[in-house]
């Protein structure tokens, strides 16, 4: 997978050196690449910004550098992500759709966002017919000063659900939100008995079924609080 992502702070995206993703890109499993969107102004001020139309608080960002920065990256199937908070929420089944892809591009806003005709201008019919696909995400219903920090909840979300990222992959299988409601049980581990707290007895019974049937218990407990 390739992951590309725009942005006025490439410095915010120094942690996917690290851990699992970072790993990934070592064993060419992934290919992420952050470009500085002043790099596509043509001023000398690097001006990526201006008042709004209609007036109001804050400033918008220019459509014309998001436009040059993205006809560069953008390539037939890519699926550009624009970060807002009006946005779809993010979740765990749009983290697999997102998985799916070949090539993701993250659009991170600043200000009061980026200019509404950016998302309209590649949702068009030339952009679909070459499998390019715009959609709006929102990591949750808070306002954030940036979308750097919503991609990289993203990527990470994203990321470990690639064949390869993760050491073992029955991690995905039964953990939370793997399927609709889903939450995982509790997890322990020694010592057995911590700050006068044991673990519950049945995990050290070596009863496999009694163990399944705990854990499932648990695991419907957590859901059903959660409702
Ligand atoms: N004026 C915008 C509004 O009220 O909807 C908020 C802009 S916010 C201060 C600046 C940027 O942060 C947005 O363009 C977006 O890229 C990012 N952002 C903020 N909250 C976000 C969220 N919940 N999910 C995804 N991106 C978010």
């Amino acid at each position: 997978m390739r992951i590309d992502a725009i942005t006025i702070f490439p410095e915010y995206f120094a942690p996917l050196q690290l851990s699992l993703i970072g790993k990934a890109q070592e064993r060419g499993i992934l290919e992420v690449k952050i470009y500085d969107l002043r790099d596509f102004t043509s001023d000398n001020h690097h001006t990526v910004d201006d008042t709004p139309y209609g007036g109001g608080a804050g400033m918008v960002m220019k459509p014309e550098v998001w436009g040059d920065a993205l006809d560069q990256v953008l390539t037939p199937d890519s699926d550009l992500i624009i970060l807002t908070p009006a946005g779809r929420r993010f979740d765990q089944r749009m983290a697999e759709e997102f998985a799916a892809s070949k090539h993701l591009i993250f659009a991170c806003g600043r200000y009061e966002g980026i200019d509404a005709r950016v998302g309209q201008y590649y949702s068009q019919e030339q952009f679909h017919s070459q499998s390019i696909r715009v959609h709006e995400v929102s990591i949750g219903d808070y306002v954030l000063g940036g979308g750097e920090v919503a991609s990289l909840v993203m990527i990470e979300a994203i990321t470990r659900l690639l064949p390869g990222v993760l050491g073992n992959p029955d991690s995905l299988v039964e953990e939370s939100h793997a399927h609709e409601g889903f939450l995982e049980y509790p997890n322990y581990t020694k010592p057995p008995i911590w700050r006068d707290i044991p673990v519950p007895e049945v995990l050290l019974s070596g009863n496999h079924a009694a163990i399944a049937k705990w854990r499932a218990d648990e695991a419907a407990r957590r859901a059903k609080n959660q409702l």
